[in-house]
């Protein structure tokens, strides 16, 4: 169906939540941080499957596109003392904890990872064997900055016992490259691609992004036909986030540089067809996977899962966050750790409480994180199915978005038998239908997220 992108926009809302938790992080409190600790230990106890995420919020350079929580520094010394401090956090959970939960996943993200020295990507490892009780088949991501790696990042990978390596690309082309501050080559990329692979047997994702400063379809088409060639396992395609009231460094790239809605979309729909084309299956509405790879195989069966990293095949219902800003996501709930670095490391020093905000899950929105969370991985939503779980307070959300759907104009989706379905050619703006089933959403929210295509 050919849509009225702009209308379509103006009436549903230039912007909505990436959802990768619901209520999304702004509706976190300050109240209820700490007091969430005690079930979030207990849930790693009761399953036995945990995740843990590392965040390491330095880099050695800023790139003007980021939205992370990163800062630049030029020097090792901040990043040794925080990784101290880190391995310090790590150990007061283990000793309050009392016993090792069964770790199935680590990811190490930030900021770089990749520009850790080797003996404390080993130190890492070890504070995290030590405390947590790691599985054999246990998954060992980490984000790397090609710029960073030097032979000792590669003996540091080795040591961590890299499974999966998650390199940024973003846009090859040099001008693009300029606009954003990130000057990284073809070359250097590929060099780093095959050498961490040899070195490790990792596996490989590969981050790109559409809608960057003086970003146009040829260029993109260029990039990716490059990213192609080094035969990534994955493949994730985000849309560039402009929000320069909430990063500052953002306001380094001028708005008229940036492509309109249309060229953005159209950029996302060729690439999406160039992935497709070499091979790749879709997964969800941003990641792309070679079909052998776990997080296609878990999307073909229904296993598809999102948190906050986005897309993920990893089914631990436990995820606990480490460093500044990390969240934590449990069954029942989220915890956020203080944002501002310094303000972490005194917390961890004195022996204080890093958790600074979080949300206890009502039973309402459980069952909407649950269904928006199906919707956005398997495009359908099964409101009978979803009853039998969660109980009959579901039919008048069901009702809600009956209505939604009715009221919708643009086909992004249909509901027949209350089993709602995005067809394929709206799978673009699933977060839109997903916002049907956001209890919180308010027209004053909107300006806090990105664009919602
Ligand atoms: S994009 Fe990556 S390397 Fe660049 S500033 Fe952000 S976290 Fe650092």
């Amino acid at each position: 169906m050919k849509r009225d992108i702009d209308k379509l926009l103006a009436i549903h809302g230039a912007t909505t939540p990436r959802y990768t938790s619901y209520p999304t992080a702004p509706h976190f409190g300050a109240d209820v941080g700490p007091s969430l600790v005690p079930e979030l230990i207990s849930a790693c106890g009761h399953h036995n499957q945990t995740s843990v995420y590392l965040h390491i919020p330095y880099c050695d350079r800023l790139c003007w596109f980021c939205g992370c929580h990163t800062k630049q520094t030029k020097r090792y010394e901040p990043v040794q003392a925080y990784v101290e401090t880190l391995v310090q956090e790590i150990e007061a959970f283990g000793e309050r904890a009392g016993f090792r939960p069964v770790m199935s996943a680590l990811h190490l993200g930030g900021g770089s990872p990749s520009l850790l020295k080797s003996e404390d990507m080993a130190r890492i490892g070890e504070v995290v064997r030590r405390v947590f009780d790691v599985r054999d088949d246990a998954e060992i991501a980490l984000e790397i900055d090609p710029s960073d790696v030097t032979d000792d990042t590669l003996d540091g990978l080795v040591a961590l016992g890299l499974t999966r390596a998650s390199i940024g690309v973003q846009d090859f082309d040099p001008d693009v490259q300029t606009a954003i501050n990130r000057p990284q080559t073809y070359e250097t990329t590929a060099a780093v691609a095959d050498a961490v692979r040899k070195r490790t047997g990792c596996t490989l994702n590969i981050d790109a992004l559409y809608g960057l400063p003086r970003q146009t379809s040829e260029r993109l088409e260029r990039t990716i036909e490059q990213v192609i060639s080094l035969s990534p396992d994955r493949v994730a395609l985000f849309g560039y986030a402009h929000v320069p009231w909430a990063k500052t460094h953002q306001r380094m790239i001028a708005d008229s540089d940036l492509p309109g809605r249309h060229e953005r979309l159209s950029q996302a729909a060729m690439a999406a067809d160039q992935l497709r084309a070499a091979g790749y299956e879709t997964i969800g509405f941003d990641h792309f996977a070679k079909p052998e790879d776990s997080l296609a195989v878990a999307a073909r069966t229904g296993q598809l899962q999102r948190n906050f990293q986005g897309y993920t095949a990893d089914a631990a219902p436990v995820l606990i966050g480490f460093g500044a800003s990390a969240i934590s996501q449990y069954p029942g709930g989220y915890i956020q750790n203080i944002v501002p670095t310094n303000n972490y490391r005194t917390a961890v020093a004195n022996g204080e409480p890093t958790a600074a905000r979080g949300y206890a899950l009502t039973e309402d929105d459980r069952m909407r994180a649950f269904a928006i969370a199906r919707l956005l991985c398997d495009f359908r939503l099964d409101f009978t199915a979803l009853a039998e779980q969660f109980g009959s307070s579901v039919w008048p959300v069901a009702e809600r978005v009956k209505q939604c759907v009715a009221d919708d104009g643009f086909a992004l989706a249909s509901i027949e038998g209350w089993v709602l379905t995005i067809p394929d050619d709206a799978r673009s703006f699933a977060r839109i239908v997903a916002s049907w089933l956001d209890a919180y959403r308010t027209e004053g929210e909107t300006a806090r997220y990105s664009q919602a295509v």
